[in-house]
């Protein structure tokens, strides 16, 4: 395998070139990092050679190191083993800094210029930034950017140091903290690269032919080196290192190890000279790789979201492309799967009861349309373009060439099923049909269908754009065909599939809606709501129960109960909760919407804290649970549900069960998603939490068969199950 490749052009100038065979985007291996130290050093040494363009053979640079690497390395190697691959990277990318020049003088070195034709992600980045100069193509379609904190790492491969040392640790911060991407035009405006190019390759060879000795040393080399902003000790340095550690643990609350790590990183970097830095970088790097958290989060949102997006359990039938969409109901659902569908480039038709409300469907998608031109993320020719492939309209007949319809109605048994039959009517004999509902089974509705096998749920998460996960439901008689188009079209509008099994609330809902009522259960019990929110946050909800039932809706929450109830009868465990559910909706708090709910908000709608009046009707008792216990309950909610979907085949992938509720309603992301917390707490551990919640709360915290199960056998969820599909039964 040769992953770059060495030219000497006559004009003195050694071209390497990245170009990793069989895949569309190069990333790095370690494989990869030796074959490129050789062509450096053969630079280096070779009298002929003026100096060097790093380039790629493919439309973009790269997208960054192979995690796959990285996971191997920790399995492989321990700390030490990961320590010892860092440094050998550093070495190598500091060779290309210093460049055979004398470390006292600073002469003598040859210049290495990067030209990046696209994208660069990660190392991609690092690795140019070790460079003397960097040229990007005018493509505006290119990120460049460290994203590694979004998958649980930070950037290790001295992106971390470089980029502190190159803008000074507040210009440096959203794109550590935050991963924040750029398009060439932007990085070169951040400081990020040097030069945008028409043509990056020849601007990068006749900068290098042009270069002087002065030209190849990097500020840090300096001995006047002063950091951007002020180092620590400096009193603006000062102010910026403090005011980070208390924003960041602010919007963090701490739980995730590779920001922490990271900032530690900077503040220690910034105190000691260039290599030191680098040797720091590498042990705090080594520290977040040995952490479970970073293990986790990696397999969840990076190799396992990407598996599941390329189809690892779509079933082997033809491709099944979606080429004209029917959208039923131009509701606040069925205009956002309109406007997705149409900014993929698919045909959509957008059918509602009436012209007016079909047409205010398609005014959704204009709305946003008009809010990205203003962000200049779209352009007018772009909006006029996804608007035409919509047609609004309640014309049945319009349906007659869609290859899938999804139909987003009223949450309403006799209303499903008569648009099915109208579409039906007139539909293609092999077109799929799917609906969008949240709590009515599939089966149930399939029933309204002359075809079942071609009946499906595709369940999206509000607000459509914005939400990443989809989640598809296998009806009792749905065929293959069916699961390949709704995964098709899933992949069309990019966004990541989860398939499961029908049963009440399917997966999402199933686990969210114990969560919610575990919230509203310990408020009703005499739990402080604020330590019941607070609870939740510092463990890393996105949202504390209480405010989530607000921004979904009490009264939802009514109507879901009610039917669970009709639904389960005498098994129904959830009285306690019901009490302060229906209390709050009776004094006319249903949450966000009516400006009311468990919170405050002003006339504009902002939230202003916990309702005031919640202590009068469920005064607060004396003794409060400590944090710990108030986190158990709320997290163990979730993760038994996971539990007992897997049990009960609604999953059939636990890599689903992760990475649905990491997209789907913000797991605690740091852990990667149920599965992945329980393998971090262990499940023998987990079951005795379980028991001791049992004796104390109920039944519902009773440890599932399966949970006894790995635990008696000393086993992980991923131990067992992490291969891919495999059922649990
Ligand atoms: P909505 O009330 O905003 O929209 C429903 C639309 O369907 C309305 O525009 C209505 O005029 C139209 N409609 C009703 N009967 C019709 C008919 N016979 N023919 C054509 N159009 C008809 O509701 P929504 O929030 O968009 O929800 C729609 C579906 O999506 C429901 O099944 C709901 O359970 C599901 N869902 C909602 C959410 C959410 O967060 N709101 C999330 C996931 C799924």
């Amino acid at each position: 395998m040769t992953d770059f490749t060495y030219a000497l052009d006559a004009d003195g100038v050694a071209v390497i070139t990245w170009d990793v065979p069989g895949k569309s985007m190069n990333v790095m291996s370690m494989e990869g990092f030796a074959e490129l130290d050789g062509h450096v050093d053969r630079a280096l040494a070779d009298p002929a050679v003026k100096g060097v363009v790093l380039t790629s053979g493919k439309a973009d640079f790269a997208g960054g190191m192979d995690l796959n690497v990285i996971a191997a390395m920790r399995d492989r190697g321990g700390a030490q083993g990961i320590f010892d691959g860092v440094m050998r990277m550093h070495g190598v990318l500091r060779k290309i800094e210093r460049a055979g020049m004398d470390p006292k003088t600073l002469k003598g070195g040859k210049p290495i210029a990067a030209a990046l034709p696209g994208t660069a992600l990660g190392i991609g980045l690092e690795l140019p930034l070790a460079c003397h100069r960097i040229f990007a193509a005018d493509n505006p379609k290119a990120k460049i950017g460290l994203p590694e904190i979004l998958v649980g790492i930070f950037p290790g491969g001295g992106g971390t140091t470089r980029l502190v040392r190159k803008l000074g640790p507040m210009v440096a911060a959203p794109f550590l903290l935050e991963g924040k991407l750029s398009d060439p035009k932007a990085a070169k405006a951040a400081g990020l690269i040097d030069e945008v190019a028409g043509d990056p390759l020849a601007a990068a060879k006749a900068w290098v032919l042009a270069a002087t000795d002065a030209d190849l040393v990097k500020p840090w080399d300096r001995k006047d080196y002063k950091m951007p902003g002020g180092a620590p000790y400096h009193p603006a340095g000062f102010m910026t290192f403090v005011g980070a550690s208390a924003m960041v643990n602010g919007k963090t609350q701490g739980v995730y190890p590779a920001v922490r790590a990271l900032l530690s990183a900077v503040y220690e970097g910034a105190l000691v000279p260039f290599d030191t830095a680098l040797r720091i970088e590498a042990r705090w790097f080594t520290n977040v790789l040995m952490n479970p958290s970073s293990g986790a989060m990696i397999r969840s949102l990076f190799i396992n979201k990407e598996a599941l997006e390329k189809g690892a359990n779509r079933p082997k039938v033809l491709d099944q492309t979606v080429r004209k969409l029917g959208v039923l109901g131009a509701g606040m659902m069925g205009a956002g799967i309109a406007h997705v569908a149409a900014m993929a480039g698919i045909e959509v038709v957008l059918i509602d009861a009436t012209q007016a409300a079909a047409d205010k469907g398609k005014a959704h998608s204009a709305a946003l349309l008009e809010k990205a031109i203003s962000r200049r993320k779209s352009t007018p020719e772009k909006k006029a373009e996804v608007l035409d492939r919509i047609l609004a309209t309640t014309d049945y007949a319009a349906l007659s060439g869609v290859d899938l319809v999804i139909e987003a109605v009223f949450e309403d048994m006799a209303v499903k099923a008569e648009v099915t039959k109208r579409a039906e009517a007139v539909l293609p004999s092999d077109a799929i049909f799917a609906t969008n509902t949240s709590t009515l089974p599939i089966s149930d509705l399939a029933r309204a269908s002359a075809r079942p096998a071609q009946f499906i749920g595709i369940h999206f998460f509000s607000p459509v754009e914005k939400m990443l996960l989809v989640e598809i439901i296998r009806g009792h008689d749905t065929g293959d065909l069916a699961v390949a188009k709704a995964l098709d079209f899933v992949r069309q509008i990019r966004k990541t599939p989860i398939v499961v099994n029908d049963a009440r609330f399917f997966y999402a809902n199933r686990c969210i809606i114990p969560y919610i009522n575990e919230g509203i259960r310990m408020v009703a019990e005499g739990v402080a709501p604020a330590l019941v929110e607070n609870a939740a946050r510092l463990v890393g909800m996105p949202l504390g129960p209480l405010q989530l039932v607000d921004e979904t809706s009490l009264d939802l929450g009514v109507k879901i109960a009610r039917a669970t109830r009709v639904a389960m009868g005498a098994a129904y465990p959830d009285s306690a909760v019901d009490d302060a559910l229906f209390w709050m909706v009776d004094q006319g708090r249903a949450g966000k919407k009516a400006n009311a709910g468990f919170y405050a908000y002003d006339a504009a709608g902002k939230r202003e804290g916990l309702w005031p009046g919640l202590g009068a009707q469920y005064p607060q008792a004396t003794t409060q649970p400590v944090v710990t216990e108030v986190q158990r309950r709320l997290l163990m909610a979730q993760v038994l549900e996971a539990v007992r979907a897997l049990e009960d085949g609604v999953l059939t992938d636990i890599r689903e069960g992760d990475v649905g509720a990491v997209l789907g309603w913000g797991f605690a992301p740091w852990s990667g998603g149920p599965f992945g917390w329980l393998d971090i707490l262990g499940a023998a551990r987990a079951v005795a939490i379980c028991d001791d919640l049992t004796v104390r709360f109920g039944p519902r915290f009773e440890a599932p068969a399966l949970l006894r199960d790995i635990a008696a056998a000393g086993d992980s969820f991923y131990g067992r199950f992490g291969g891919g599909a495999r059922q649990a039964a």
